[in-house]
């Protein structure tokens, strides 16, 4: 097996080489020595395990665009830190993540998941930053369940830990990705 990841890959190829280009990992350098999966904290909360995963992805076995585990993964890195092959399986798991939104194929038991990831770029891309109260009534809407962790609320505000909403950076987020750097003499 080759262990230099294709450069590209189009919809129609197979399975490792979109997650390959994707990733800029190579799913044929793991040998299911299952490190990856030993130190994984939710390694066992999913449908199947970490190095699971990575062997449905080196067959092309389009069931890992199905899988839950990859949207219980909370790129700790411990996976890439254990391997022995220098795999970055988090890297994996953001591709397959992705490839699942853009294929309709996040598992139901993920909804909730892919309606935080969205609604958390969305207020980044909006605001230029998040605001807590706007992300939790934003979140609650997405998923219609208006009143859902309401009960923490008062909590979060006796500690400050609640900030008013209002106020936006995505100007100054924006004017400083396009500033030109000056010349050096
Ligand atoms: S630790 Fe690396 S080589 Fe071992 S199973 Fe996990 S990804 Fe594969
Ligand atoms: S990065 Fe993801 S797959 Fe790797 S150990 Fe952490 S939670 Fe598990």
């Amino acid at each position: 097996m080759s262990h230099t990841p294709p450069a590209g890959a189009t919809a129609a190829s197979p399975l490792h080489e979109r997650i390959a280009a994707a990733s800029g990992e190579n799913p044929a350098r793991c040998y299911q020595c299952g490190r990856c999966s030993a130190g994984c904290p939710v390694a066992d909360e999913g449908d199947c395990q970490p190095h699971q995963v990575l062997r449905l992805v080196q067959l092309d076995d389009e069931a890992a665009l199905h899988a839950l585990q990859p949207w219980l993964c909370v790129s700790c890195n411990t996976c890439a830190t254990r391997c022995p092959q220098q795999v970055d399986l988090s890297a994996i798991m953001d591709a397959l993540r992705v490839e699942a939104i853009e294929r309709g194929t996040a598992p139901a038991a993920a909804r909730e998941v892919v309606a935080f990831n969205q609604v958390f770029v969305e207020r980044v891309a909006a605001r230029g930053r998040l605001n807590e109260g706007e992300l939790g009534a934003h979140f609650n809407l997405r998923v219609h369940a208006p009143f859902k962790n309401l009960t923490a609320l008062p909590g979060m505000l006796v500690r400050g830990k609640m900030r008013p909403p209002g106020g936006s950076i995505a100007g100054a987020v924006e004017a400083m990705r396009t500033r030109k750097e000056p010349q050096q003499p």
